[in-house]
């Protein structure tokens, strides 16, 4: 039996052949497998798991780190089975830059009145609609972490009026940067099209309830890429029934698949894709997760900690 230091893989949603492929040639020394084919738990120091069953880390006694398999943790960190060793995620810049490619998209579709064209096109219409200037659109960016940064500067080089709203001060050039919850419903106020980048956190569940959406500006445009349940999902259907907002693209839903008898799905000013906005990719992540076990049985401090108490 082999005495290699072993790393188990757990995911229902990602190939484990793919993943243990682009990781052997970054750790020829350890024993990459799926949780099946743990023979010795003891053996197991790094754990690469995406929402694994509850209980799943116990029979691992010797767990060094736990590498949650993708950006967002909060399906993790909640959990009262998770094992008092260092917790890190996939930060990917490749994942951050497939994810401005879609907020790009949103943001340039609403930017440029496509849905206006899809509407008319439908009744052969020929509706002309002067484009209007990057500059003169107020885009508003929650959430100026990995994703949210990366896409925000993007958005900046398009030449949007770009703002952005984090927890903690931050500065990126061209791009005005705000903190904290008293400067929330300004901020609201004042993007005309709205990008949720937050994580799902006790704090931010829920964040935008019925009265900050009504904060949004008449007619303004919504997007959501991160978590469905930072939204009132109810209080964004009536917005958009109501047209108080005039569209809204959304990849993250309350309930996921978003059921069938949901409004959402028959509303025209609504864009849904199915969670797919950015993905972890083992090609490139393969390499931090490598690192971060290189790190970690070193003695090092590892790279893209996430902090339970936190949230994020
Ligand atoms: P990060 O942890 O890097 O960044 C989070 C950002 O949100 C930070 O700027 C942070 O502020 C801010 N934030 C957190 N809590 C609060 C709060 N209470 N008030 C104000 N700001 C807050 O996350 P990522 O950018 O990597 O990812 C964001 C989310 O995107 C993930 O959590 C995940 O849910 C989602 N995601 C969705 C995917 C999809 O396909 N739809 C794919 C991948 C991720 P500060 O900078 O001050 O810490």
């Amino acid at each position: 039996m082999s005495r290699k230091t072993t790393l188990v893989f757990y995911s229902e949603f990602d190939s484990f052949e793919h993943w243990s492929a682009f990781l052997r040639p970054h750790l020829p020394h350890v024993n990459i497998c799926s949780a099946e084919e743990v023979t010795d738990p003891d053996q197991v120091r790094y754990a690469l798991v995406w929402k694994p069953p509850h209980g799943f880390f116990a029979r691992y006694r010797h767990l060094q780190l736990l590498v949650n398999l993708g950006a967002g943790v909060d399906s993790l960190v909640g959990r009262d089975d998770l094992p008092a060793i260092p917790i890190t995620r996939l930060s990917d810049p490749n994942m951050a830059r497939m994810m401005a490619g879609y907020v790009l998209f949103a943001v340039l579709r609403y930017a440029r009145d496509i849905p206006a064209f899809e509407r008319a096109q439908r009744e052969r219409h020929w509706h002309y609609l002067h484009p209007r200037l990057p500059s003169s659109i107020r885009v508003g960016v929650l959430g100026l972490g990995e994703l949210g940064s990366y896409a925000a500067q993007e958005l900046e080089r398009q030449g949007f009026d770009v703002r952005g709203w984090s927890r903690t001060p931050k500065t990126f050039a061209g791009v005005t940067c705000v903190s904290g919850m008293a400067t929330l419903n300004d901020f609201l106020a004042s993007s005309d099209i709205l990008i949720v980048m937050l994580p799902l956190t006790p704090q931010t569940r829920g964040l935008l309830d019925e009265k900050r959406l009504a904060c949004l500006p008449r007619g303004g445009a919504f997007i959501n890429v991160s978590r469905g349940a930072i939204v009132d999902q109810r209080a964004l259907t009536a917005a958009l029934m109501s047209g108080h907002l005039s569209g809204a693209t959304l990849d993250v839903f309350d309930h996921e698949p978003l059921p069938a008898q949901d409004p959402l799905w028959g509303l025209d000013n609504v864009l849904i894709t199915p969670h797919l906005a950015s993905v972890a990719i083992p090609a490139t992540a393969a390499a931090q997760v490598a690192d971060n076990i290189k790190r970690v049985s070193s003695g090092e401090s590892v790279l893209n900690q996430v902090f339970p108490g936190r949230g994020y």
